[in-house]
């Protein structure tokens, strides 16, 4: 039975705490190094799909960006993006590098 305490708090402003599925996927023909799919398997559980062919910065900056999309879904592409560059820069500034497996 699906629980509704999650899309409940939605509803009233509360940020979903529900995963985001990320998959990584050579993006070429979709112009794009990452992409956001708000509430792709239902219940407030989003996907992320990233261009694994990024270098440790951009991919950061990619990840960020999409997952403000996804925790957000009504911000505007403006204020993702420069969250995302504050956000971005402060955790690299911190010394945080991506480890390729
Ligand atoms: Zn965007």
């Amino acid at each position: 039975m699906a629980r509704s305490k999650s899309s409940n708090d939605q509803k009233h402003g509360k940020l979903s705490r529900k995963r985001i599925t990320v998959h990584e996927r050579k993006l070429g023909k979709e112009k794009a190094v990452g992409l956001a799919y708000y509430d792709f398997y239902g219940g407030g559980k989003s996907l992320i799909e990233i261009d694994p062919r990024q270098g440790s910065k951009d991919y950061l900056d990619t990840l960020i960006h999409e997952a403000l999309h996804t925790i957000y879904p009504d911000m505007s592409e403006t204020e993702v993006h420069k969250t995302t560059g504050r956000l971005a820069r402060l955790i690299w500034r911190q010394g945080y590098r991506r480890i390729q497996e």
